[in-house]
């Protein structure tokens, strides 16, 4: 066995936080690159100015082009060089952050600072960021010198943002539970280089164990535009249980089977965690896992309205051929489907969605 776990330096999550970053960045440098959207800088940007002026740094703000891809990273590295900063903080959901990520890597390791709006996905604490091209389509994951300095989570923020987006970070958490335990029982890598931990698969499992506790009474605060207990467990299992845990813990079909789904158009409005929750559906049926444990997460998933059909996903004309390409997608030998089991086929993969499918409609049923 060797071990390897990643994790952010540190990880700071509280009501009202946003006020408490220029203490917790002071060290860090004096010239700070804000990049975030124009609309988070209507949220948020006052917030941020203050509390790094409150600690006499300088702060420039630079606005996000909307695509992570090669083109925008060199275009916000020439802001940070032209402007003379020292630190890079990314401010939003899964692309700004993973701008930010590449280009503090690509400068050569500049100190990094996240601050997520949303709870959408488990990005934040991660030192991997996701390259696209200008058509919007994946070309590389990039890997980062070291995880973010710092991940600094705001709750009432968090309460603020839209239903959608957190439920989609609650999909992308509830796989992270099944796809380490399945890198545990094989000894799959992970992308923390080593193999799954005991610290991994526990923090794993609570991850699992706060979804189905907090995961309904989280949403009752997004109602509120308030933060509530349940809310805080939740942002916490999501951010930062999450980002460890599929880092540190593995990934296996759930994601690989999101993957495979970019090869059908009808799916792609949905968001990234709302495909890995279906995705974690078909594990559920790829392992033979017992009828208990799929009820629960059949439970959660129609509580909180996580897709659990192919309709859910947008596909409402299922054409084999495609269903199909997302298998054989997800079980190329770069994917990670293997980790469930080596020699798992396209067409064990294939008939696990469809299978996932028929159990989803007839649970809503
Ligand atoms: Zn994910």
């Amino acid at each position: 066995m060797s071990y390897g776990i990643k994790s952010p330096a540190r990880y700071v999550q509280g009501s009202g936080e946003l006020a408490n970053l220029g203490r917790n960045v002071k060290r860090m440098g004096e010239k700070f690159l804000v990049l975030c959207s124009a609309n988070n800088k209507k949220r948020v940007g006052d917030a941020i100015e203050e509390s790094l002026k409150s600690v006499e740094k300088d702060v420039v703000f630079c606005l996000f082009n909307g695509e992570c891809s090669k083109a925008e990273i060199s275009r916000v590295m020439d802001v940070v060089t032209e402007n003379g900063c020292d630190v890079i903080i990314g401010v939003g959901g899964g692309k700004v952050i993973d701008t930010a990520k590449a280009v503090a890597t690509n400068l050569g390791g500049y100190p990094i600072v996240i601050i997520p709006t949303v709870a959408s996905n488990d990005s934040p604490c991660s030192g991997v960021a996701v390259i696209y091209n200008d058509e919007g389509v994946v070309i590389k994951a990039l890997m980062m010198k070291r995880n973010p300095d710092l991940v600094l989570v705001d709750t009432d923020v968090i309460a603020k943002s839209p239903r959608r987006l957190l439920v989609a970070g609650m999909g992308d958490a509830l796989a992270t539970w099944f796809e380490a335990r399945a890198c545990k029982n094989s000894g799959a890598k992970t992308m923390a280089r080593g193999q799954c931990s005991n610290t991994a698969l526990m923090m794993s499992r609570l991850c699992y164990d706060i979804l189905i506790r907090d995961g309904a009474k989280a949403l009752e605060a997004l109602e509120a535009k308030a933060s509530n207990d349940a809310l805080d467990n939740v942002v916490e299992a999501c951010i930062y249980l999450s980002g460890v845990g599929f880092e540190s813990g593995g990934l296996a079909a759930a994601h690989a089977i999101n993957d495979g789904f970019a090869y059908v158009p009808q799916a792609h409005g949905m968001y990234h965690g709302e495909k890995v929750a279906f995705g974690t559906l078909t594990q559920l049926v790829l392992e033979h896992a017992p009828e208990d444990e799929k009820n629960e997460v059949l439970s959660f998933m129609k509580q909180v309205g996580l897709p659990m059909t192919l309709a859910d996903l947008g596909i409402t004309e299922v054409k084999e051929e495609e269903i199909r390409k997302v298998a054989e997608a997800a079980c190329v030998p770069t994917q990670s489907t293997k980790n469930l089991r080596k020699d798992i086929t396209p067409d064990e993969v294939y008939a696990a969605i469809m299978e996932a499918d028929q159990i989803g409609r007839a649970f809503k049923a």
